[in-house]
């Protein structure tokens, strides 16, 4: 949060039908987020009070979804062109003349507090102000792939959002508006009335996602965090005529006991994503007490520990998986282990690990009474 701040309001503009993007790119996951949930996460971060997604009409329903569980947002029904988005967003919003609002586009993710910072203190003895980045390579004019001349750069920027106004003024200079023409932006419809607009530092990441490659660029904009957990557990032997480790199924002349199918693999690998998420362990998630779990597949443990990861942002790196057993012998499914982990974990083969010991007929693992199981995640979290 940013108390010393004005209170301010904001217009994320997310009604496009990104042709060029390949689809409507606000609605696109970025690092496990829809587009358009980064912008108002941003907003909600630094203070906006109030912020309208203005959404093509039908939309709605996907903008709830991409936006679940974060407060202080509503949505507006975007017009024909992006300048009837903008007023249909402002209508919507209301509030007294002074107050600041910020218009910004959703194709522009990774909106930062400092940004937000300057446009508003931009704001202060000027009507309107926008991020601008100066035009580092030199620029050539050319016809038909012919270069035909030079053009001078030390007075052009390279314009971006969010465009910060106070809302009487932006108002106003859409009223008074050729009907029409094409603004360019907010900036220039205040330019026309006669309004003074500042530029202030933008920056390099608030990249405009226009074609489908700017998407992995982005990905790799975004801050991650590596996150290690580990994993243990131990079953029983009892009578039996085939084994489950690692989701694959040994034939032995015993069995694991346990509540669901006693993959002790697959269990202490799931601990052990659970484990770098902080959020608990296997018997949270899928209590033994519950009947439904009785004889389960341990897949599905593993499965929801990967799915809990993703609607977090995140992602798996690599997983390592140690096997403590004295028989059956793991080596000769070892291969079939991995495989079954890299397609139930989405990860290449080489990322994914499996080994085998014994204890050299010590503890209980070394007397036959039970297997055990030791894993290791390592994960990336989206935020610093
Ligand atoms: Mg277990």
């Amino acid at each position: 949060m940013t108390p010393d701040l004005p209170a301010f309001a904001a217009i994320v503009v997310a009604a496009g039908s990104g042709s060029r993007a390949g689809g409507a790119k606000q609605w696109r996951m970025l690092g496990g987020r829809p587009v358009v949930r980064w912008s108002v996460e941003a907003l909600l971060a630094a203070g906006a009070a109030d912020v309208v997604v203005v959404v093509s009409p039908g939309a709605e329903a996907q903008a709830a979804a991409a936006l679940a569980g974060l407060p202080g947002w509503r949505t507006a029904s975007g017009g024909a062109t992006r300048a009837d988005s903008v007023r249909n967003g402002l209508e919507a919003l209301g509030g007294p003349d002074d107050r600041p609002v910020l218009i910004h586009d959703a194709a522009r993710p990774m909106l930062g507090t400092a940004v937000i910072r300057r446009v508003i203190e931009g704001l202060n003895g000027a009507d309107g102000a926008l991020p601008g980045l100066p035009v580092a390579d030199s620029l050539r004019l050319a016809s038909d792939g012919v270069v035909s001349g030079a053009v001078e750069r030390d007075s052009l920027w390279r314009a971006q959002t969010p465009q910060a106004f106070r809302l009487g003024t932006i108002v106003d200079a859409y009223a008074a508006w050729p009907a029409g023409e094409v603004a360019a932006d907010e900036a220039a419809v205040v330019e026309r009335a006669g309004g003074r607009v500042v530029i202030v530092e933008g920056d390099p990441r608030l990249m405009k996602l226009t074609f489908p490659e700017d998407f992995a660029m982005a990905e790799a904009l975004i801050p991650r965090q590596t996150r290690v957990g580990q994993g243990f557990d131990a079953h029983r032997w009892g009578p039996g005529t085939s084994v489950w480790l690692c989701g694959v199924e040994i034939p032995h002349d015993q069995m694991l006991i346990g509540h669901s199918d006693a993959d002790a693999g697959l269990h202490a690998l799931t601990d052990a994503i659970l484990g770098a998420m902080g959020d608990g362990d296997i018997g949270d998630h899928f209590p033994p007490t519950d009947p439904q779990w009785k004889g389960a597949s341990s897949d599905r443990f593993l499965i929801h520990a990967v799915e809990r990861l993703a609607a977090r942002g995140g992602r798996l790196v690599n997983v390592d998986v140690t096997l403590i057993c004295e028989r059956p012998r793991v080596k000769p499914y070892r291969q079939a282990m991995r495989e079954r982990l890299a397609d139930l974990l989405s990860l290449p083969l080489d990322a994914v690990s499996v080994k085998a010991t014994t204890t050299e007929a010590m503890g209980f693992t070394g007397r036959g009474e039970g297997l055990a199981a030791q894993a290791v995640a390592t994960i990336e979290l989206t935020g610093s």
